[in-house]
C-alpha cells in the first residue's frame, strides 16, 4: 500500500537525513521504504527557510489504515491513480511517408522521441551540428572566433537551451511534465530533477543528456541529420507533401516544425507560403545582473551561507495598478550564472543567461522585462519579428559591431545618462557604455525605471551601485502564433503541416515546448499507424 505524507517541513540543520529517518520521526513508527516525490524551499522574505518535502512511503494494509487514523492523518493521503492513456483506434490509416521532424529543440526531440515509442521511424532535420562539434564552435566563438549563423547558442543540435540553465520549472499542468523529467533523468539528468519543485540540469550537463538522447533515437529506428536546413515547403493545393532543403528534396506525410522562435527565415518562409498565423504579445526588456552574494542575502537573510541552501534565486514583478506604466517582471532568473549574446545572425544582437550545473559563479542575472501587445506593435504576424529586429540592430551597433553589449549602471539608467565606467559583469565579450533606452520599446525604460526604483525598497541594492544592465533582451517568447487544430494539433491552412514548440508561439521555456513534442506525437499516433517505413 502506498501513502503520501505531505507538508513535511524539514529545517535546515536536519536537511541531510534520510527520507525514511524524516517520515519515521514525524509519523512515530518505524517505516523503511520511503522516497522523495517532492522537495521545495520555503526561503519567504522575515521567516528561517525550511525545506518541505512530499513523501512517498511503502505500508502494510495494517500500517496504512492504522496511520490514516492517527494524530498526523491530515498530512497523509492516498496517490491518485495516473489517468489512463488514450489506446489508439485500430482502424488507424497508415502515414503516408515517415513522419519528418524539423529542429531538434526539446519539442522536436521529444516528438521524436514519442513517435519512435509509437512504432514510428522519424527523419529529424537539424540546422546546426551535432552537440559536441557545436558546443566546440561555439566555446571558439566567445574566445574570439568567427561567430557562424549555422553554430550559435541558438542554432544547432538540442535547440536553444542546450547551454543554458536548463531550469526545467513551467506554469502548465500536464501530465506529460513528468513523462519529460524520467526521460532526462534516464538520459542523465540528476534524479533530482524528477522531484525538485525548481529542476535545473545546468549549462554544462545538457550536452551529454541531448547526446545520449538522440543516440537512443537512432538507435530506436530514427534517423537524424545535422547541417540540413529547411529552406522552403513542397506545397501541393495548399496540402504540405515535403521539404526543400538545398537541392534536395523530402517527402512526408507528417510535417513536424519545431524550429523555435529565432528561427526567422523558416518562420517567414511559412508566412510566404500563406500558412495561418497571428501576432501574440512578447516580452522585452533588459537583464540586469548583480554579485550573487547580494541575492544570497535578499533570499536567506541570517541563513546566508548555510551549506544545505541551494544557490539563491528570485522572481519578481512589479505591477502598477493605476495603469501607467508596463508591468514588469523577471524571466530566466540564472543563479551564479553568465550572461550570452543571444543571436543568430550579425547585424542583431540580444542576450540570454545560463548557469551551470553547480550555479557557482560570481554573479546573478535575469531578464527584466515587459509584455507587448500586439495593439502596440501591429496585427501582422510578421510585426513582432520586425520590431525585435529593430531593437536587436541598434544593440549591436552600440555593442560596437563585434557582439559586443551595451551596458549601464543601473544607477545611470535610472538618471538617464551614459555610464563612465561599468561594473564587473560576466558577460563572455567586450561591454561597451550606452543609453539603453536605445534598445527599448516606447514605454519600456520609464516601465522599467518606475520597477527598478519599486524593487530597490524592497530589496535594497537591487538598484544599487552593484547592479549592472545590458540588452536587449528579446527572445523572451514568440511574437506570433501559428495556428493549429485543437485535437489534431494540424495547420488548417496547410494539412500535413504540425507546427510545434515555442516558435510555433504554442511553448514558451524547455519543459512545455518538450511537452508539445509529445502532444504532437500523440496526436499523430492516435490518427495515423506507422507506414511501410516503419516496417522495413
Ligand atoms: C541562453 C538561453 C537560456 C535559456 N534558459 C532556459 C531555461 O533555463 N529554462 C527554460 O525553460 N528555457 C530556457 N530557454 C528557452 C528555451 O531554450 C526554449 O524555450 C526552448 O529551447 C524552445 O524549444 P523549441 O524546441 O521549441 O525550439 P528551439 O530550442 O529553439 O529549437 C529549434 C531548433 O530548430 C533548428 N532549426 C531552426 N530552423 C531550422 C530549419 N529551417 N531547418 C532545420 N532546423 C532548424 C534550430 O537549429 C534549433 O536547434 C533558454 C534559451 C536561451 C537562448
Amino acid at each position: 500500500m502506498t501513502l503520501l505524507l505531505q507538508d513535511l517541513r524539514v529545517p535546515l540543520d536536519v536537511e541531510g537525513a534520510s527520507p525514511a529517518d524524516l517520515a519515521s520521526h514525524r509519523l512515530g513508527v518505524r517505516l523503511e521504504d520511503v522516497r522523495v516525490v517532492r522537495k521545495s524551499l520555503d526561503a519567504r522574505a522575515g521567516r528561517e527557510p525550511v525545506f518541505i518535502y512530499t513523501l512517498e512511503i511503502e505500508t502494510s494494509p495494517e500500517l496504512e489504515d492504522a496511520l490514516l487514523q492517527g494524530k498526523r492523518r491530515r498530512q497523509l493521503r492516498q496517490p491518485k491513480p495516473a489517468p489512463p492513456a488514450a489506446v489508439p483506434p485500430d482502424d488507424r490509416a497508415p502515414l503516408p511517408g515517415r513522419p519528418v521532424i524539423v529542429g531538434s529543440g526539446p519539442a522536436g526531440l521529444f516528438a521524436a522521441w514519442g513517435l519512435v515509442r509509437a512504432g514510428f521511424r522519424p527523419l529529424l532535420l537539424e540546422r546546426g551540428p551535432d552537440v559536441t562539434a557545436r558546443g566546440v564552435r561555439w566555446h571558439a566563438f566567445l574566445k574570439g572566433g568567427a561567430f557562424d549563423p549555422e553554430c550559435n547558442l541558438l542554432f544547432g543540435e538540442g535547440g536553444a537551451g542546450t547551454f543554458s540553465d536548463g531550469k526545467l520549472t513551467t506554469r502548465i499542468k500536464d501530465p506529460r511534465v513528468g513523462v519529460v523529467l524520467d526521460v532526462l533523468a534516464e538520459h542523465g539528468a540528476p534524479e533530482s530533477v524528477r522531484w525538485l519543485a525548481k529542476p535545473h540540469v545546468g549549462s554544462n550537463a545538457l550536452p551529454a543528456i541531448i547526446r545520449r538522447l538522440r543516440r537512443g533515437l537512432q538507435a530506436a529506428g530514427a534517423e537524424v541529420r545535422f547541417d540540413t536546413r529547411v529552406d522552403d515547403l513542397i506545397v501541393r493545393d495548399d496540402r504540405v507533401l515535403g521539404v526543400r532543403c538545398g537541392d534536395e528534396t523530402i517527402d512526408t506525410g507528417a510535417l513536424v516544425l519545431g524550429v523555435g522562435h529565432s528561427a526567422r527565415d523558416t518562420l517567414g518562409m511559412l508566412l510566404e507560403h500563406g500558412v495561418q498565423a497571428e501576432a501574440k504579445p512578447f516580452q522585452l526588456g533588459l537583464r540586469i545582473e548583480h554579485p550573487q552574494a547580494l541575492v544570497e542575502r535578499w533570499q536567506y537573510g541570517r541563513s546566508c551561507g548555510h551549506p544545505a541552501l541551494p544557490a539563491a534565486e528570485y522572481s519578481l514583478s512589479s505591477r502598477d495598478r493605476s495603469g501607467a506604466r508596463m508591468d514588469v517582471h523577471s524571466f530566466c532568473m540564472c543563479p551564479g550564472g553568465e550572461i550570452l549574446p543571444s543571436t543568430e545572425k550579425p547585424g542583431f544582437l540580444c542576450v540570454n543567461g545560463a548557469s551551470p550545473a553547480a550555479r557557482d559563479g560570481a554573479f546573478a542575472n535575469s531578464g527584466l522585462v515587459v509584455t507587448l501587445e500586439p495593439s502596440s506593435f501591429g496585427a501582422d504576424p510578421r510585426a513582432g519579428m520586425a520590431l525585435q529586429e529593430h531593437h536587436e540592430a541598434a544593440a549591436f551597433r552600440l555593442g560596437g559591431g563585434d557582439f559586443g553589449a551595451p551596458g549601464q549602471r543601473v544607477t545611470d539608467f535610472l538618471a538617464r545618462r551614459v555610464s563612465q565606467t561599468l561594473g564587473p559583469t560576466s558577460y563572455p565579450l567586450p561591454v561597451r557604455p550606452a543609453l539603453l533606452d536605445e534598445v527599448l520599446p516606447d514605454g519600456a525604460a520609464e516601465a522599467l525605471r518606475a520597477a527598478l526604483t519599486e524593487v530597490e525598497r524592497r530589496m535594497p541594492g537591487y538598484a544599487g551601485a552593484e547592479a549592472m544592465l545590458v540588452g536587449p533582451e528579446s527572445r523572451s517568447s514568440a511574437p506570433l502564433r501559428i495556428a493549429r487544430d485543437e485535437h489534431t494539433l494540424e495547420s488548417p491552412s496547410h494539412p500535413g503541416l504540425y507546427p510545434v514548440g515555442e516558435g510555433a508561439g504554442h511553448a514558451g521555456g524547455i519543459m512545455s515546448a518538450a511537452v508539445d513534442g509529445l502532444r504532437v506525437a500523440e496526436a499523430l499516433a492516435l490518427r495515423f499507424a506507422p507506414g511501410a517505413v516503419a516496417a522495413e
